[in-house]
């Protein structure tokens, strides 16, 4: 460490910006015991710079930042560019006790509640889209010619988010322009959306250093694939056992696993309006974009909200270790925390309803009707995000999951950015997040 370096403590907000304040890396040690100053009207700041008016917080009350040093993330220097190193943090009451708007703490005491009422642990991790504004015509989706064309960015982000901890499982260009995929491998509930905080900053530094600014924006361009952050979740027992396979079970589902599923499915629309929260992110999961273009369970089958990934058996491979669900509904303009602590939340309630598994749909939700759809509980996404936030209201145990300060202060951050964007026309709104997230 030189004298110069610094560390950022940081903290991402319920628009899933990364914000915080920079200490010589020479001072960690202490800021590590009692944190940095933070403001309570941070979190009513929207992702398009102004703070939202009317919030909860107003200009009074103090916080701090206490640092997690498990998630602590370093990208070396490199010629001119000093290094990236920053820590998440909790965010807390001056005298060290939890702060009740803190994402992060809400993902935590949804794990423990987990926890503590049926000895469930959550093993997740977070698969990331994204585009690189680049001028050339891009190769064709998917081609090595596409990887290619990306280097040295491809190859040094991999190293990057390698060495900083985040255990990148692979990268390839996807179907839209420009576009890669980067899945990170599973890990515990806290420390998987720790890390999907932490990739996003990475690869944007990476991108920064080749002049280029990574976009994880939901959806760039309308006639375009999106950008998908796909939540892969597994739930283990007490001693390691997974709680989600049963050879049994249609798509080798456990009867726990399908009420899980079931619960996902119940709260959808309202889970939506956390873990896809921006004006452009409904866009996405429209029918036919293979994004998640129905509320439903299916193997095999990327227009579902909730999907069952193929268990390989090439290989000598233990299908019992692989089977998990994959939550199709979220992108990176929903804060990591939220977002997953929603979908368990949600879960958890399919369970402690007892609800029936939901089938299990093969072919296209969107040639289902009547009946048939009913059956599958095929229904829609919100259309918008003031849709999604009236469902959000509208469910009240998906409400009470905040608390009540929690949920006003998101409320005035999307009512602000709803209304702060009202007047543009889908080109404009593009432009607009493709420079935010
Ligand atoms: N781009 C799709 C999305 O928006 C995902 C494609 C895939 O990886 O299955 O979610
Ligand atoms: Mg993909």
């Amino acid at each position: 460490v030189s004298d110069t370096d610094l560390v950022a403590l940081v903290c991402c907000d319920l628009g899933a910006i990364v914000r915080g304040r920079s200490l010589p890396a020479s001072r960690l040690e202490e800021a590590i015991r009692s944190g940095v100053g933070w403001v309570p009207a941070n979190h009513a700041l929207t992702p398009l710079g102004p703070v939202a008016e009317p919030n909860p917080f107003g200009p009074t009350g103090d916080l701090r930042l206490l640092p997690d040093p498990a998630t602590r993330v370093r990208v070396p220097a490199r010629g001119e560019t000093p290094v990236l190193d920053f820590v998440l943090c909790d965010i807390v009451e001056t005298d060290g006790s939890p702060w009740e708007c803190c994402p992060r703490r809400f993902l935590r005491d949804t794990l423990h509640e987990l926890e503590a009422a049926l000895d469930v642990h959550v093993r997740a991790s977070f698969e990331h889209e994204f585009q690189l504004p680049l001028d050339s015509s891009p190769a064709l989706p998917f081609s090595l010619e596409a990887q290619r064309r990306a280097e040295p960015f491809a190859t040094e982000a991999m190293a990057a988010l390698a060495q900083a901890g985040l255990a990148p499982e692979r990268i390839f260009p996807e179907y839209a322009a420009h576009q890669f995929e980067i899945p990170l491998q599973p890990t515990e509930g806290l420390a998987s959306a720790d890390r999907a905080v932490a990739f996003r900053e990475v690869v944007r530094e990476i991108a920064r250093r080749d002049g280029i600014r990574a976009s994880f924006t939901p959806l760039r361009d309308a006639t375009e694939a999106g950008n998908g952050v796909h939540i892969h979740l597994n739930l283990l027992d007490g001693a390691g056992r997974t709680m989600l396979y049963d050879a049994a079970r249609p798509a080798s589902l456990s009867e726990f696993g399908g009420q899980f599923a079931a619960g996902v499915l119940l709260h959808a629309r309202a889970l939506s309006a956390l873990s896809a929260p921006s004006p452009v992110s409904a866009a996405r999961l429209a029918p036919h974009r293979w994004s998640a273009g129905s509320v439903c369970l299916a193997q095999r089958n990327r227009e579902a909200l909730l999907r069952i990934p193929p268990l390989v058996s090439v290989g000598g491979e233990d299908p019992a270790l692989q089977l998990h669900l994959e939550y199709r509904g979220a992108d990176a303009s929903a804060n990591p925390h939220l977002a997953l602590g929603a979908v368990i939340r949600a879960g958890l309630d399919g369970v402690r309803a007892r609800l029936s598994a939901p089938p299990i749909l093969d072919g296209d939700p969107s040639k289902l009707e009547g009946i048939e759809a009913e059956r599958f509980g095929v229904g829609a996404l919100p259309d918008s995000l003031e849709e999604a936030m009236q469902a959000l209201a509208e469910d009240h145990v998906a409400r009470s999951w905040l608390g009540p300060l929690l949920y006003d202060a998101y409320v005035s951050v999307k009512r602000a950015e709803i209304a702060a964007t009202a007047d543009l026309d889908a080109g404009e709104l593009s432009r607009l997040y493709a420079d935010v997230y």
